[in-house]
């Protein structure tokens, strides 16, 4: 055998997002169901044919999904909690009438969500869906042999969570039957291979699943490529070597060091992932092929699926030709996997590389890299602790239980066409400003006549809060169609980083401004924090991430400094991404975390006494970084709290977070709005454990998805219990 050139995953939202279009037309009823499977069907025939017209001998199949293949696998498995049982496949992802959805979570440490499996007590598990066998033969009768995909089972279950205290490892039996069942159908049909995909080995495992790992000592039918991908196998590497699988794929782009730990000890199929799946950036074609060479003959694939990239830079057309020769995406990176087999198999050279990126002026801004070279400890620092900064803040003449919002304000119909019309050239500058200060206006004169105590802007001039700062800092580039799936039909965009990173020029102040010359309220300026920039962007691999992110966090205190001067008196740096940077491996969460608080604080502390510091995390995970947010020192951090019933306010007392916090206590995420008395039982739970005077008012998060109507009747209960609560102490 030679070297084979394989693929573990295609993106399958579409070249031009197909399949978003045809789901949302779908659930809005304008496209039937069999309308809706033809697309599917469409979408399948198109990647399948696109991945053997490009030469890719190992094709997968099965990696497609309507929503998700983890909400897929739990269809297969019977799992469906019982409150769906009649409600179909979307019910289960987007909630019913009577039925809360179910969870959604990030995918290992991408910004990909996936459907969180429930289990609970007495729960049977049977094969419910014969979508992997139908997907492996459709691509058959069309003349594509596949190697079809698997969520692994230690895999689902251990993204699972159990509701009422049932151990997922119980149903393991249960769960491998099923997997068994499915591998004989697909060795019936005529697979000759199955991908079964358990990233799960490069995280750190408890005894439990590793017992779990021998379930694959039983499953027989087609031969096994056990996917490890995302990291290092580490110390699970003796684990996977000793499952009687006949082959192993290893992500040689997060951790090269592994394919010399590997070779010499096995006789498995390696499959090298030496393109990165989870970048944008053309692969270093020499440095791999060296790698390759050693390992005689293996399959050459990327580092994990290709779902975390984009379709097809030949899309972009309005990329410069010097940046868009440093690129590549789904399609382009499995061109470099078949340059690489072919540099193998017959010798033909390697292209020569186009401009280099470490040769390119437009990479290097040695001011910026002076700069960042020189940040000393005191950069890091407020000028004074928390209490003389409170007492400094006095100023702002706050009442107790100050009510507040966390920036946006409804992003209505007619703010988003007034900014596409704008983009597309439709309407002048000059009016779109005019439209935006009139919707600011009004946005300051409603907060106003609800009686909140520190007003915003409202963000209607924003599209995001990435790509607004990412299109104002020097060093960064974005796509046209860089869409990568996020979660069901939604997709982001993320900006890409290529080049040192600056601020040219002030970003908010002037709308910041604006909302502050209209009122004798406090205005709090908006910022998107450094590790957030970094986190939901495509970064840079030419330098450490923790040296970009430094870079981002100068940037944004610049920001905060002239937001300062200008006269606004409050700042908030937004970092809802801190948690979700935290590395797969405990070990490196200590390092991580260092440096994520330190470029916050980087670019917080250049704030005088008298301005407060506002951050604001929207998820209610606080136990594995509570040190660290407290590090962060902002005067006031807002939180998401509502859904867990302010349970999560026991990690803020019980390690007396010192500052102020402002527990949200309004679920934005739904469209109920809460009464006053609701709002006002909340708040004293939340009172019953953070000393009043630090308390805050506010929602869980921006209010951009909802509507005026239920933000202004929302906003006015949470007032009235912020006065009821004033008034009773
Ligand atoms: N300031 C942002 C907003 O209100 C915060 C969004 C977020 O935390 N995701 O929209
Ligand atoms: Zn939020």
């Amino acid at each position: 055998m030679t070297y084979q050139a394989a693929n573990l995953g295609f993106p399958r939202i579409g070249a031009r997002r197909e399949l978003k279009a045809a789901v949302e037309a779908h659930w809005q009823g304008r496209l039937s169901a069999e309308e809706l499977a033809a697309e599917g069907a469409r979408l399948r025939r198109i990647h399948w044919q696109a991945q053997k017209d490009a030469g890719i001998e190992v094709i997968p199949s099965n990696d497609f999904s309507f929503y998700d293949q983890v909400l897929d696998t739990t269809v297969m498995l019977g799992a469906v909690p019982a409150r769906f049982a009649d409600a179909g496949y979307f019910a289960m992802a987007r909630g019913t009438e009577d039925a809360p959805a179910m969870e959604m979570t990030k995918w290992f440490d991408t910004n990909y969500h996936y459907i969180v499996p429930e289990f609970t007590q007495g729960q049977d598990f049977r094969l419910s869906s014969d979508k992997p066998v139908r997907e492996y033969l459709e691509a058959k009768a069309l003349g594509i042999e596949t190697r079809p995909v698997l969520v692994g089972p230690v895999t689902w279950l251990s993204l699972g969570k159990s509701r009422d205290g049932v151990d997922p490892f119980a149903c393991l039996p249960q769960v491998a039957a099923v997997y068994g069942q499915v591998l004989r159908q697909l060795a019936e049909a005529g697979a000759q291979w199955v991908q079964i995909d358990e990233p799960i080995l490069v995280t750190d495992l408890s005894d439990a699943q590793r017992r779990a790992f021998r379930i694959y000592d039983d499953l027989a039918g087609p031969q096994i490529m056990l996917a490890s991908y995302f990291g290092a196998l580490d110390d699970n590497l003796d684990l996977a070597l000793s499952l009687p699988v006949a082959g192993l794929h290893l992500d040689l782009v997060r951790a090269p060091g592994q394919l010399a730990q590997v070779l010499g000890r096995t006789d498995k199929l390696l499959s090298l992932g030496l393109v990165d799946g989870r970048n944008v950036w053309r692969a270093d074609l020499p440095r791999a092929l060296e790698l390759a060479k050693g390992a005689g003959p293996v399959q050459i694939a990327p580092s994990c699926s290709l779902l975390h990239v984009p379709v097809d830079l030949e899309l972009e057309t309005d990329l410069d030709g010097e940046l868009k020769s440093w690129l590549a995406f789904a399609m382009q990176k499995l061109g470099e996997v078949v340059t690489l087999t072919r540099a193998l198999n017959e010798g033909t050279p390697l292209p020569d590389a186009a401009t280099p990126r470490a040769a390119s002026g437009r990479v290097h801004d040695p001011a910026v890299k002076a700069r960042a070279a020189a940040v000393t400890a005191g950069d890091l620092t407020r000028p004074s602790a928390y209490p003389a900064r409170r007492h400094a803040q006095e100023v702002l003449g706050l009442p107790p239980f100050p009510t507040t919002t966390i920036g946006s304000f409804p992003q209505t119909p007619e703010v988003r066409r007034a900014r596409a019309d704008h983009r597309k050239g439709l309407v002048s500058d000059a009016d779109h400003a005019a439209f935006l200060r009139t919707e600011t206006e009004a946005c300051i004169r409603r907060q106003e006549a609800l009686g909140l105590d520190m007003l915003v802007h409202g963000e209607f001039e924003r599209n995001d809060m990435v790509e607004y700062f990412g299109e104002k800092l020097a060093g960064f580039a974005f796509t046209r169609f860089g869409w990568v799936q996020s979660y069901g039909s939604r997709c982001v965009k993320p900006p890409l980083i290529f080049g040192d990173v600056s601020r040219p020029a002030a970003m908010t102040v002037k709308w910041a401004s604006f909302a502050q010359s209209l009122t004798g309220k406090v205005v709090k300026g908006m910022l998107t924090g450094p590790v957030t920039i970094l986190q939901w962007s495509f970064v840079r691999d030419d330098q450490p991430r923790p040296e970009t992110c430094r870079q981002i966090a100068l940037a944004i205190r610049d920001e905060v400094s002239d937001l300062q001067a200008a006269g606004i008196r409050a700042i908030q740096i937004d970092e809802p991404a801190i948690r979700e940077g935290l590395p797969l491996r405990r070990a490196e969460w200590g390092a991580y975390l260092e440096w994520a608080v330190d470029c916050f604080r980087l670019s917080a502390s250049v704030a005088r006494d008298d301005t407060q510091i506002h951050t604001h995390m929207c998820y209610s995970e606080f136990n594995d970084i509570m040190p660290a947010v407290v590090t962060m020192d902002a005067d006031v951090i807002s939180i998401e709290t509502s859904r867990s019933d302010m349970e999560l306010l026991n990690v803020f007392t019980e390690l007396s977070y010192p500052n102020e916090i402002g527990p949200g206590i309004w679920d934005i995420h739904s469209p109920r709005v809460p009464s006053q008395q609701e709002f006002e039982a909340l708040l004293h739970k939340a009172a019953a454990v953070i000393p009043r005077e630090r308390l805050w008012v506010n929602p869980d998060c921006g209010l951009k998805t909802r509507g005026w109507r239920e933000v202004d009747a929302a906003l006015r209960n949470l007032v009235a219990a912020a006065k009821a609560l004033r008034a009773g102490q």
